[in-house]
């Protein structure tokens, strides 16, 4: 039984509608140990008969037998894995991949050697034996012709195949250097089955045990020279070396071979991770803007969902009073009551305006307006203790505009209205609105100036009653800010600036009189009519309160009349209105369980009593809008990701066409596809790595960081896993994709010498 033995084997090239014929009728029979040279004109068929041995070319006709064993069923993963058994291939154009070092490249070859360090040792060894020791850390690139053959020999004894193929492989040489490969070649290969293809028979002569002699694709004379030595190899050997193939680890293989591609090609390498951080941060970035596409899954409440609030009001339709929810707190145990709750759900917020230390100047912004809540245990200051005074749940940005430490006793101002900073808790989410907590009294007045300076049409007159009994009207609206709710001024008074007490002194020779008739009207737009109409005569009142006046000196420079008001004054007014129309009232407890087991309480005794965490809004402008912006975020998504799909593409037809080459030749080696691809994979995700790393560490700093958080909306922490895990599968498909598309293309193909000449 012959080693290989070729029988009638006839391989034709279809090209542009030409047949040629490549080899026809080839009957060959090798043995190890054989030296065979093959020799014949151009275009004679000695580089197609390599090329069918090698499982390189398919061939038509004919049988090949390896060991006996034929090969026409053959699938190209057998292929693949017959080539990894037997066969190694050196060309004339060297094909050793030139971003690899010597010692990559001869380690390469080695991989069915499991342990890293005995690889290193063989690859050492035979390095040493082909004269390169000194070049080991050289890349295949910076080698001459003859040391690239070289390595090219080494890393074919790496592969202890036991056939070794040679087309030419001094085809490219000098005389001098040509004679040392092929006594190279001769020196390493005594045991194995050699065949070169030679122009120049001279050179080999020597040493040649066989000289076949090709014309016109069939053997025209086949002479042994010598006859060599029969080299055997017992069949436990055999089965030896069977096993060790089988038991190659592809994934170790891979994850070497994609760290070696990394790092063998660093400007590449940078390039693929720049073009991955570019990526993935702008869908970072485009989708930090577009956080609501996840929004359509949270829920929506009709009541703000503050922990442990709960809305009550009476199943009757009339307007709960405070008393009423004096006595719930009283009887339940709560901690505390809103009796006119109606800013607790305006959850776009109002604008409250505040000193920019940094900026220098008064700048405003929405913020909530809430009771009852806690912000955890880490708080700057403190919570409010009085009417006056409010806490601050804001955004990091804001750190600056106050300046960290000045803002505890910094002012916060609503229509006019200060309250002084109490304490204040920094968030990075930028998902989430500011919120402004007051104290219950502090609630109330904010409430009563929205309430009343809010609403358009509402009109507030101030008339003085002098003492000859004619009314003289000082001011009559809040618009103008001639009307300024102070918690400076004391119950029962009343301020007037200077410039509104000279006025008024004047006019009334110092005769004024200490009676003011405080008047409230609201208007109603009636679109049948087109015109503006009383609303309801329990929205219209007129009272009069007496209150002192007292000229206030600290605020003499505004050329305007300017009355002072108390909150508590204010709150009154509003009281007037809300007392008869505003139905329900908020009383809070200590948990959302508390608020639920009152709620049943109240409402077997008559109350309409909703916990705020069990109302799932039925609101359908909320609902519709909320669809709308989900829809444009999730259009932004799709766009991010396609966006990245294409950088991706991109890198990656770039990298793979650097690499095609190296790829082919390593397939010529009988290295697994698997193995390849894994190595792919790997090189692919290493490049990722530092886009990731890049990615989150800029998140991270930009979250921290005042004053750039504010021009980003953070996503949690899952949304960006997703966005993450997509790059990754995104990457395996298109890395995938892009693979088959060059697998598909034969070995042959893909080398740029190949066969053809
Ligand atoms: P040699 O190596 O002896 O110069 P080849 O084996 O390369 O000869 O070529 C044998 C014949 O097959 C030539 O006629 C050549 O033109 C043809 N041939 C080789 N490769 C191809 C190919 N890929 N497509 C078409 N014809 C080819
Ligand atoms: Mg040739």
């Amino acid at each position: 039984m012959a080693f290989l033995r070729l029988k009638d084997i006839g391989k034709i090239y279809v090209s542009e509608g030409n047949v040629t014929v490549g080899i026809r009728g080839v009957n060959l029979s090798f043995e190890k140990g054989e030296f065979v040279a093959v020799t014949g004109k151009s275009g004679s068929g000695k580089s197609t008969l390599l090329n069918v041995i090698s499982g390189m070319d398919s061939f038509e006709e004919g049988e090949l037998f390896i060991e006996g064993e034929p090969t026409s069923h053959f699938l190209q993963p057998d292929w693949e894995e017959y080539r990894s058994k037997y066969i190694s291939f050196i060309f004339q154009d060297y094909n050793i991949i030139e971003s690899f070092t010597v010692l990559q490249n001869v380690e390469l070859a080695l991989m069915h050697i499991e342990d890293k360090k005995a690889r290193r040792k063989r690859a050492l060894e035979l390095i040493d034996r082909v004269g390169m020791t000194s070049h080991i850390k050289h890349k295949g690139s910076k080698l001459s012709g003859g040391q690239k053959q070289r390595t090219v020999i080494a890393r074919a004894l790496a592969k202890d195949s036991p056939i070794i193929l040679a087309d030419e492989p001094t085809g490219n040489l000098d005389s001098a250097t040509s004679a040392e490969i092929i006594e190279l070649l001769r020196e390493v290969s005594k045991d194995k089955l050699l065949i070169v293809v030679t122009h120049n028979y001279d050179e080999v002569e020597r040493f040649a045990t066989r000289h076949i002699r090709f014309f016109d694709g069939a053997v025209e004379a086949d002479t042994t020279v010598v006859t060599p030595c029969a080299v055997s190899e017992s069949k436990e050997e055999i089965k030896e070396k069977k096993q060790s193939i089988k038991k190659v680890k592809e994934v170790k293989n891979g994850i070497t071979l994609g760290r070696a591609m990394f790092t063998s090609k660093p400007k590449l390498s940078l390039f693929l991770c720049l073009l991955m951080i570019l990526g993935t941060f702008g869908v970072f970035a485009m989708t930090s803007f577009c956080g609501e596409a996840f929004d359509i899954f949270d829920e929506y409440y009709m009541f703000n969902n503050i922990e442990g609030r709960l809305v009550v009001t009476h199943r009757s339709g009339q307007v709960v009073t405070e008393k009423e929810l004096e006595d719930i707190i009283s009887e339940y145990g709560g901690k505390g009551y809103v009796h006119y709750d109606l800013l607790l759900d305006q959850e776009d917020g109002q604008y409250f305006s505040f000193f920019d230390h940094e900026e220098g100047y008064t700048r405003s912004s929405r913020f909530e307006c809430t009771f009852g809540e806690t912000f955890g245990d880490d708080i700057i200051g403190k919570y409010p203790e009085k009417a006056n005074e409010v806490f601050l749940y804001l955004p990091i940005s804001y750190s600056t505009y106050f300046g960290k430490d000045s803002l505890i006793t910094d002012k916060i101002e609503y229509r006019g209205l200060k309250y002084t900073i109490s304490g204040v808790k920094y968030y990075y989410d930028n998902n989430i609105k500011g919120k402004c907590l007051f104290t219950e009294e502090g609630f109330e007045t904010v409430t009563a100036v929205y309430y009343l300076m809010s609403r358009g049409n509402t009109n507030v007159t101030v008339t003085v009653t002098p003492k000859d009994g004619k009314d003289g009207m000082l001011s009559d609206s809040f618009q103008y800010y001639s009307f300024v709710p102070s918690f400076d001024v004391e119950e029962g008074k009343i301020y007037i600036n200077d410039q509104g007490y000279r006025k008024y002194s004047e006019n009334y020779k110092g005769e004024f009189q200490t009676n003011i008739r405080f008047m409230s009207s609201y208007y109603k737009y009636d679109y049948y009519l087109d015109r503006y109409d009383n609303y309801g005569k329990n929205e219209v009142f007129s009272k009069e309160f007496t209150e002192e006046i007292i000229s206030d000196k600290t605020n003499s420079s505004f050329e305007y009349p300017e009355i002072y008001v108390s909150p508590s004054l204010l709150f009154d007014i509003a009281n007037e209105v809300l007392s008869n129309s505003y139905r329900q009232g908020s009383v809070f407890f200590e948990s959302d369980e508390k608020a639920e087991s009152v709620a049943e309480k109240l409402n077997d005794k008559g109350y309409l009593a909703v916990p705020a965490n069990t109302t799932y809004s039925p609101d359908e402008s909320t609902t519709i809008d909320t669809v709308v912006t989900a829809i444009i975020s999730g259009i932004v998504w799709v766009l991010s990701i396609v966006f990245l799909a294409f950088f991706i593409n991109l890198c990656l037809s770039r990298t793979l066409g650097a690499i095609k080459n190296d790829m082919a030749i390593m397939r010529s080696m009988g290295i697994q596809v698997k193995v390849i691809r894994i190595g792919m994979y790997v090189r692919m995700l290493v490049s990722l790595i530092p886009a990731f790393i890049f990615v989150i560490g800029s998140a991270i700093y930009i979250f921290t960081s005042p004053k750039l958080n504010q021009y980003f909306v953070f996503l949690h922490a899952e949304h960006y896993l997703i966005i993450f895990v997509g790059v990754m599968l995104l990457t395996y498909r298109i890395t995938k994709k892009q693979i088959k598309k060059l697998f598909d293309e034969s070995v042959k193909k893909s080398l740029k010498g190949g066969a053809a000449e």
